[in-house]
């Protein structure tokens, strides 16, 4: 590589909202994700619940579950 015509590339880290820290390389500084591989419903296997107007309590409270 020439010196001068690139980037500064450099040791950074990837930061995911759940905790998860990935060292790289990279351009830029202090990356931010939202999600992860680590905290991914897909990889997790977990569903996030969301509740939008609480359709899912009123459900549960329909068939007596989620008390
Ligand atoms: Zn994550």
């Amino acid at each position: 590589m020439k010196a001068g015509i690139h980037p500064d590339y450099q040791q950074t880290t990837i930061r995911c909202i759940c905790g998860a820290v990935y060292p790289t390389g990279s351009t830029k500084k202090d990356i931010r994700v939202e999600v992860c591989a680590k905290c991914h419903p897909f990889f997790t296997g977990k569903q996030k619940m969301v509740d939008t107007g609480g359709r899912v309590s009123r459900f549960n409270k329909k068939f007596g579950l989620g008390k």
